[in-house]
């Protein structure tokens, strides 16, 4: 989800349920943890350092009550500067929730949307989605955007409020529905697309991954069958997982194929390879050399 939106749905919600005074700090909370598009460079220089990346290791639960006792922690800050007149105890507890509130809000939204978030790390690794959305929906940004616009133009903010929530609700309602549907009439993981009519399906067996789009209306069409393994052994697999640059790949990856070429491992997504999934768009391949190995 993009920052505008992860702000304006927490605001929303405090609109609606009568606590526009703490729009300001739960809407910090919510975009604070995309901080992350700053720490890139640390898993792009150092592999083993893998979560140090957009949509990593700020977007996990820990992450997030880290980002929301920083938050606090900053506004204690900037209280005992005495910049500010005096605020009583229970009115700054009530600010520092709202900054939890605000950054456990953007986990939750994105934990909607493909490829998904690291919920549980850094204990595991392992991203995790309810497969609602395709990533940060433009419709979101558009709507986000006149929102933006109509506050700008003094329109009453209840009224803005009440036309985002209603529309933010009945989108994802919308995606819900089909989700429920697509996935209980496909076999294998169903991925929306920003097309609501178009999904990926992606069926797992012991040694291959069957890859389909499913058009609703005209049908399913096979994409690639990729094989887990080409001459690869299931021990050199387990050895290959344990290097860095590889834990990245698949922590990257929607799925991940292990070859041998000539004396190398090549180890690749073949659907980001492919341009058929665009995000992430790097370290969509890894080759090792049989030597280094
Ligand atoms: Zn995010």
């Amino acid at each position: 989800m993009d920052s505008l939106t992860h702000a304006f749905s927490i605001s929303a919600l405090l609109v609606a349920t009568g606590n526009i005074g703490l729009i300001p700090f739960a809407a910090l909370g919510a975009v604070i943890p995309d901080i992350d598009i700053f720490l890139g460079l640390f898993s792009k220089e150092i592999p083993k350092y893998y979560l140090f990346i957009h949509g990593g290791i700020t977007h996990s639960i820990i992450g997030a009550l880290t980002l929301g006792i920083l938050l606090s922690l900053l506004y204690i800050l900037v209280l005992l500067t005495a910049v500010i007149h005096y605020i009583s105890i229970q009115t700054s507890l009530t600010f520092i929730f709202a900054f939890f509130v605000g950054t456990l809000s953007h986990i939750l939204l994105d934990y909607l949307a493909y490829p998904g978030i690291p919920l549980f790390a850094p204990i595991s690794p392992k991203k995790h989605t309810l497969g609602v959305l395709p990533g940060p929906h433009p419709v979101f940004l558009f709507v986000s955007l006149i929102a933006t616009f109509l506050i700008i133009e003094n329109v009453n903010i209840f009224q803005i409020m009440g036309f985002y929530s209603s529309f933010f609700l009945l989108f994802l309602f919308f995606f819900f529905i089909l989700k429920i549907y697509v996935g209980f009439t496909s076999d294998g993981e169903s991925i929306p697309s920003f097309n609501p009519l178009r999904w990926t399906i992606i069926k797992e067996t012991q040694n291959d991954y069957l890859v389909s789009v499913r058009s609703l209306g005209s049908g399913i069409s096979p994409l690639v069958t990729v094989s887990k393994r080409k001459q690869v052994s299931l021990a050199e697999e387990r050895e290959l997982k344990k290097i860095p640059e590889i834990k990245r790949l698949i922590y990257n990856s929607y799925i991940v194929s292990f070859e041998k070429e000539e004396d190398d491992f090549v180890i690749y997504d073949p659907l980001r390879l492919n341009g058929h999934f665009y995000y992430p768009q790097n370290y969509k391949s890894v080759r090792i050399k049989k030597e280094d190995h």
